[in-house]
This record gives structure tokens, C-alpha cells and sequence, in this order.
């Protein structure tokens, strides 16, 4: 690993730091930090953090810091991943944050930039990598998530537009969505993979039905869309009809990575401070643990170190995303898992009766979710088995049979 920056780099690192401290403050590391806010669990606090994460982005749009390796041709800043990893790593010091703006930039930038039409590219762009307009991914079904490509909703072409029906669940934001990108089935005598149409779609268009489903945690992060006779211009074709599988594949592959790579809110730190305030560091198997945690907090840097020295040196191999994705969940829940065995009975208490105002116990409770969003950890192993270790794929019977010919649950 070489971590150093080249003059050009640091030259980089120079100017971020500056705008950073111009435009910023410094993070506390405590529930004063704004850009903590995703777990809050009252709507107009949420609604106050999501204005805030679009508040951000606008900054940083204005300022020439979004999309820092994104083409200029489509609006980002023309540098290097090199440079994106530099800013982040500087940005990590204060207390900002896009949120799920900029995950949603994540997971519909890299697929319009790849498959999509100059009229997209112009239309769709700007306003999503300045966060003006908030995207959401309409992909997952009831009978279709790590089965992705098993998906049945339909669209039919119907002059210059596709009629939608179907339904969509655990799709994030849609409820504060302008537009999503919808995978949808437009040819059943296809083998399932072949069939398959990425749409773009106005998320106020009619029959559109979208009901928020409320979590363990009290928070409303994700909808059931229920989709009925729904017209999209057929200008709203992402690449090839029938050809949606590819252009889904670039935003899945971009998914895992962002979850692997993301912050955290709560660190070893954290929870050693809380091990020393509940007076447990002298219990012997909680100093095992304790070193669990921070051996994972360790090794995980060190995963992303490896990552950002192919990227930054061009050379070596980086890890895998997805052995980078599970071993973040891994780590998260034995450290949430630890914070609340620390506390003894109290940590059965929640809200306000909890230590932390039950900080750490919304995260136990959230832990599930890093699990399952973006490919569940059983999936991401299948994925290290094939690509990482290179074993024999999973058999597939399914692979030129029509998909209204499959066995459907
Ligand atoms: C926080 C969160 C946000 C999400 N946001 C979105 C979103 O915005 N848009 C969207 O489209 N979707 C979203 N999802 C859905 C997510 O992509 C799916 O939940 C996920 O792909 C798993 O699908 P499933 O829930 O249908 O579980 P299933 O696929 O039914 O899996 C059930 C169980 O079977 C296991 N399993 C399945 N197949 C295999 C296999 N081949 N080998 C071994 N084990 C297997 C799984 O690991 C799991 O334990 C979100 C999910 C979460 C938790």
C-alpha cells in the first residue's frame, strides 16, 4: 500500500481543505453533529436533515465539488477517482453530508452517464448531481430482490408510450422522489434476464401509488409503489429495449460499493467511551470483544487503503466490493451488538429511558437493513465464491427457459 499523494494530489488536498473550511464546520462527533439526523425519527426532523443534505450537494455543485469524477461534458468537476476519494476523505472531518442525495447519484449517475441519450444526459443530469431532483430505485418486487432479474412487472408499448402495471417494495425515498429508474418486463418469451427494460419515470405521473412502510427503528425509509396503467414517453428508454439487464448491472455494481465504502456513525471510539462510562473495561470477555471491534475497524481501513491505492497507483488488485460490503456489516453489528451487551438490563430500555437517548439501540434495530439493501450478505458470498475465489458458478436451470414459462411463487 502507498498512501502518499503525488504533488498533484496534495495540491488537490490543499484546495479541498480550503473550501471545506470556508464552507463547514468542524464535526463534533456528538448528537450535535446535523449530519447524524438520518435516524431521526420525527417527520419534520427528517424532513429538516433531507434539506439539509440537498443544501450541501447545492453547495457543492456551485462551488465545482460535485461529481468530483464525474466528465465535465456531464456537469462534475473532470478529475480523478484518485481526487473524489481525497475530498471524502478530508469532507469526513466536518459535519456535512448528502445523504441520500448523494446515494441516489450513486446509483443513477453512473448508469445514465453509460446508457443513456444526449436529451437524458442533458435533461437528467445537472439537476441530479446538484440535488434539485431527488431520484429513487424502483427494481425490487415482492417476488423479485436477490431473484432481481425474476421481476414481473409489465410494460407494454402502446403507440409512443409504455403502459406500466406492477408493484415495487423497499424502494427508498420514493415518497420524497421527482423521478426513479424502474426495471420493468417488456418481453415474457425472453429468458428472464433477456427481457428486461430500464425506464426512467416521473414519480408524480398517474397511477403512481406510493404507501411508506414504517420500520422497527419508527422510521419511514422505504415505500410499497403500486404501479396501474402508468404511460412513460418512450423517450424514457434507457439504453436498448429488452436490454435492460446491462444497464441494471451498472447500478447494482455501483450499489455494493457505496455501502462498503460508507462512514459510520458509530466507531470503536464510540464504544469504548461507552464501555468506561457503564464500567465494563475490566471484564475480561468485554476486552475480547472490545478488540474484536477494533481489529475489524482496523481491517476494514485497511480493505479501503488497498482500494485506494489501486485506484490512486493503478496497481494492485482491490478487493472485491462485495467482500468489502460484507465485511462492513459484519463489523456494524458486532460493534452495535457489543454497545448494548455493555449496558446490562438498561439496554433493553429505548428513546429517551435509554443511555443516548437509545443511540445505539436504533442502530442495533437498524443493523438488519446494511444486511439485506444492496444484495443480502448470503448473495454477496455467493458473488467472493465466484468472482474473488473464482469457484464453479451457482447451476442455473433458468437460463434460456422463457420467463412466463418459470415457476413463480
Ligand atoms: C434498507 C434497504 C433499502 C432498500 N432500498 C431499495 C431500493 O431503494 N430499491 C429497491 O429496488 N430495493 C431496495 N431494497 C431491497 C433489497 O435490494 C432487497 O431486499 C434485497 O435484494 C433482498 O431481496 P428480498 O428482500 O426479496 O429477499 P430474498 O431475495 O427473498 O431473500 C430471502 C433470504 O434468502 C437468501 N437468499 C436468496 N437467494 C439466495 C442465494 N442464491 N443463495 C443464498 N441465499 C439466498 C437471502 O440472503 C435472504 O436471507 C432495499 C432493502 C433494504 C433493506
Amino acid at each position: 500500500m502507498d498512501f502518499d499523494d503525488t504533488p498533484e494530489d496534495a495540491a488537490f488536498r490543499t484546495e479541498a481543505r480550503a473550501f471545506l473550511e470556508a464552507h463547514a464546520p468542524r464535526k463534533t462527533g456528538t448528537d450535535a453533529d446535523w449530519s447524524r439526523g438520518a435516524m431521526a425519527e420525527h417527520p419534520d426532523e427528517q424532513a429538516v436533515y433531507h434539506k439539509r443534505c440537498q443544501e450541501w450537494q447545492a453547495t457543492l455543485y456551485d462551488n465545482g465539488w460535485a461529481g468530483i469524477a464525474w466528465p465535465k461534458a456531464f456537469g462534475g468537476r473532470g478529475g480523478t477517482p484518485a481526487q473524489q476519494i481525497i475530498f471524502n476523505q478530508e469532507a469526513a472531518r466536518y459535519d456535512v453530508t448528502s445523504g441520500f442525495v448523494g446515494a441516489a447519484q450513486h446509483l443513477v449517475g453512473p448508469p445514465l452517464m453509460r446508457h443513456g441519450s444526449p436529451e437524458q444526459h442533458a435533461r437528467h443530469l445537472g439537476p441530479l448531481l446538484r440535488g434539485d431532483e431527488l431520484w429513487c430505485q424502483l427494481f425490487s418486487e415482492p417476488g423479485a430482490g436477490s431473484d432481481l432479474a425474476a421481476l414481473a412487472t409489465r410494460a407494454v408499448r402502446d403507440g409512443d408510450e409504455w403502459m406500466v402495471n406492477g408493484q415495487k417494495v423497499w424502494t427508498s425515498a420514493a415518497q420524497h422522489a421527482d423521478f426513479g429508474i424502474l426495471l420493468a418486463r417488456t418481453d415474457p418469451d425472453a429468458p428472464k434476464h433477456k427481457g428486461i427494460t430500464f425506464f426512467i419515470v416521473d414519480m408524480r405521473t398517474s397511477g403512481i401509488d406510493i404507501r411508506p412502510l414504517v420500520q422497527a427503528t419508527g422510521l419511514t425509509h422505504f415505500n410499497e409503489v403500486f404501479l396501474t396503467d402508468v404511460r412513460i414517453p418512450a423517450e424514457n428508454v434507457v439504453g436498448e429495449v429488452h436490454g435492460g439487464w446491462a444497464v441494471a448491472r451498472t447500478t447494482l455494481a455501483s450499489e455494493a460499493g457505496m455501502i462498503g465504502g460508507a462512514g459510520q456513525s458509530s466507531t470503536f471510539d464510540a464504544v469504548l467511551a461507552l464501555a468506561r462510562e457503564c464500567g465494563r473495561t475490566g471484564d475480561p470477555e468485554i476486552r475480547l470483544a472490545l478488540a474484536d471491534v477494533y481489529l475489524r475497524e482496523r481491517i476494514l481501513k485497511f480493505h479501503q487503503y488497498r482500494m485506494q491505492t489501486a485506484i490512486m497507483h493503478k496497481r494492485g488488485t482491490p478487493p472485491d466490493p462485495s467482500v468489502l460490503k460484507n465485511f462492513f456489516t459484519q463489523s456494524l453489528s458486532k460493534r452495535v451488538e457489543l454497545a448494548i451487551a455493555l449496558q446490562g438490563a438498561a439496554g433493553m430500555l429505548a428513546g429517551k429511558d435509554a443511555i443516548h437517548d437509545g443511540f445505539w439501540q436504533k442502530q442495533v434495530v437498524a443493523q438488519f437493513s446494511s444486511r439485506i439493501g444492496g444484495g443480502t450478505n448470503e448473495v454477496h458470498k455467493n458473488m467472493i465464491g465466484e468472482r474473488a475465489l473464482g469457484l464453479p458458478a451457482e447451476p442455473r436451470s433458468d437460463k434460456d427457459v422463457a420467463w412466463r414459462d418459470l415457476p413463480r411463487s
